[in-house]
């Protein structure tokens, strides 16, 4: 087991599992070769594992799902040549899905680097999503979930590994770390400037994301109508930006967790930043539990009233002064 399975991420499936509550589906973002794969094989031991105390890692279930021998579980990956997962792939997944399983338990499929699909194999798999057969699971490892059809995303449980990891390969990563390093703001002075600065990175971030759209679509765009162009494009950076932005957020938020947990004493080990243990620490020396805690409400208010129409220099500036420790 490694340090990423300790994550929330791992306690959240485990307890779904426990109270027969598990999704159908979970999109696992991490490394579909690393983190991710690893989440996949450890959920699948829970389904299979013989023993009480799942998943024990040594009965011949767990084995039989490390060796890629349980012959209930079906992996699907992107073709060597073309770095493609066919629809006849993703069709021949179902069809096995949908047979009645061989040792009478669950059944299971995999699709390892599932952004991999092409938009055929995608339309492929939706109508399994949305009628699932019972005692089935699929399990979609990928690194870019921006890249499957949001349709797909949406008829799936969305577990993200490792997020201080997966976040630090993100262009916003490092100025938000500068961010924290002030935080908690001193004065209202200084929570109007954090404010600003929070706003800045999104708008930089804005003008990143349309240049990337506009990229994407030029082929696309050929075909179409202006004003349908520039309506597929709003959307699409709309879309995008909100999803930046709910990344930032739980960054923000996963950090006054790890304050939270600090302030209790919990081993470094179980953080999500983890590596920014000095930074968190020198912190910890402004935070107690309960501030931490008024913290985590602060960022997630944050986070709700973004949905609504207020201007966010208003919801950063008024967010970041209730962050100031009097
Ligand atoms: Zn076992």
């Amino acid at each position: 087991m490694t340090e990423d399975l300790h994550s929330s991420a791992w306690e959240g499936v485990k307890q779904s599992y426990a109270s027969g509550r598990l999704a159908h589906a979970y999109v696992i973002v991490g490394n579909p070769r690393g983190n991710g794969y690893q989440f996949a094989e450890s959920l699948l031991k829970l389904l299979f594992c013989e023993a009480v105390d799942r998943p024990c890692n040594e009965c011949n279930g767990c084995r039989k799902i490390e060796e890629h021998k349980q012959i209930d579980v079906q992996w699907v990956e992107p073709r060597s040549k073309s770095r493609q997962i066919l629809a006849v792939d993703i069709r021949d997944l179902i069809k096995k899905l949908s047979q009645t399983s061989y040792e009478g338990g669950w059944k299971a499929g995999v699709i390892v680097s599932a952004d991999c699909m092409n938009e055929s194999s995608e339309n492929a798999l939706l109508k399994t999503l949305e009628e699932p057969p019972k005692k089935t699971i699929l399990l979609l490892l990928t690194e870019a979930p921006e890249s499957l059809l949001p349709t797909i995303i949406s008829r799936c449980h969305k577990v993200v590994l490792g997020l201080g990891r997966q976040a630090a390969r993100s262009s916003w990563y490092e100025p938000l770390m500068e961010l924290m390093t002030e935080l908690p703001p001193q004065s209202g002075l200084d929570a109007a400037r954090l404010g600003a600065q929070l706003k800045g990175l999104l708008d930089a971030l804005k003008a990143d994301i349309a240049d990337e759209v506009e990229t994407d679509f030029s082929a696309e765009a050929e075909s179409m109508e202006e004003d349908k162009v520039k309506e597929v494009l709003d959307a699409r950076v709309k879309a995008r930006l909100k999803e930046v932005q709910e990344d930032i957020f739980r960054v923000l938020l996963g950090w006054y967790r790890d304050l939270l947990l600090l302030a209790y004493g919990v081993e470094v080990d179980y953080l999500d930043y983890a590596n920014e243990e000095s930074l968190l620490r020198q912190q910890l020396t402004v935070h107690t539990p309960s501030s931490a805690l008024h913290g985590i409400q602060v960022i997630e208010r944050m986070a709700s009233r973004l949905d609504r129409n207020i201007p966010d220099t208003q919801i950063f500036d008024e967010g970041f002064r209730q962050l100031i420790r009097g």
